[in-house]
């Protein structure tokens, strides 16, 4: 599949309920819990699951057995396993697990960026060199994808608005460490359709061959109506969350992830190929939400279904 930015019928989705989803909730979940539900949506055809983060266990217990789930899950033949670090110690861990990607995450917002990492978006971005310097001098490490994400690119809990031009220099000041892929993400459901369309441009302007993704939080029920603004200027990877699972610790009132049921039934529907079965991705939600204590999931295509008569539209 190709995964590039284009204007071609192919969206690559990534799930990450695995990493995003289970930091949020209370539940932890058993390791062979976490690899069964890797392995159904892998069966369903998600092509990348971003399976847990390198962050100190104290901080998230729900995703301390992160290099476990990787070991087992990289055994799933065609699945991209990742994971996400939040500085360079973790992506030194993260690239000992043999993962197949690492996605580094800083923040746009100073104020966010001081509150989460104590860094500023400077020293963020200088721990994104060394990261890339580290692969580049150790050979067997070569294979690592490195993807670079700015989290709260459409606004902050903290600091509120956010100076689009901040997010593209700091989009800038990461390119010239020529990352794998590159993440604009809304961290907080701040985004707006017109918002993301105008962004995506300049983003997608920037980064020539460089896969670009939108990670979208559907706090103000725009996840969707983001996906489609960002699909019509080119963007063709977005993150998503089974059953919507979600939240960020660090952002008051943050909620989920957009719902990848219901990504996947908007992309079907409006002629876009992301080669998943929604009936086989509707089994891997059930099974989700098996392993959950009282957590609330979302989700609407798991209530309706398919439209009678569904036929996919012709794609662009
Ligand atoms: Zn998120």
């Amino acid at each position: 599949m190709k995964t590039s930015n284009n204007m071609s019928n192919n969206v690559w989705v990534r799930e990450v309920g695995t990493r995003d989803g289970l930091q949020s909730i209370d539940t932890i979940f058993a390791t062979d819990s976490k690899v069964e539900w890797i392995k159904q949506e892998a069966a369903a055809g998600i092509p990348e699951i971003e399976v847990g983060s390198f962050v100190p266990a104290k901080l998230l217990p729900q995703l301390a057995d992160t290099t476990d789930v990787i070991s087992e899950t990289c055994k799933i033949s065609g699945l991209r396993v990742s994971a996400l670090v939040p500085n360079f110690r973790g992506a030194i861990d993260g690239m000992v697990s043999g993962v197949h990607q690492l996605n580094y995450v800083l923040s746009v917002s100073e104020a966010h960026s001081q509150a989460n990492t104590r860094k500023t978006v400077e020293e963020a971005v200088a721990d994104f060199s060394r990261i890339v310097s580290y692969r580049k001098d150790n050979p067997e490490y070569h294979h690592v994808l490195l993807g670079a994400g700015l989290a709260t690119a459409f606004g902050c809990t903290i600091a509120g608005q956010i100076d689009e031009k901040d997010v593209l220099n700091t989009l800038e000041a990461l390119l010239e460490f020529s990352p794998d892929e590159v993440v604009i993400a809304d961290t907080v459901g701040f985004a707006n359709p017109t918002q993301c369309r105008r962004i995506f441009k300049q983003v997608l302007a920037m980064t020539g061959d460089i896969p670009v993704s939108a990670h979208f939080h559907d706090t103000r029920g725009l996840g969707l109506a983001n996906v489609a603004a960002a699909l019509d200027v080119g963007v063709r990877r977005f993150d998503a969350s089974l059953g919507g699972l979600g939240g960020c610790p660090y952002a008051p009132g943050a909620s989920g992830n957009v719902v990848t049921e219901d990504l996947v039934f908007m992309l079907d529907a409006m002629g876009m190929d992301t080669g998943i079965s929604l009936d086989k991705l509707l089994l891997a939600r059930t099974f989700m939400e098996s392993n959950l204590n009282g957590e609330v999931t979302k989700g609407a295509f798991v209530h309706a279904g398919f439209p009678k008569g569904f036929k996919p539209e012709s794609a662009f």
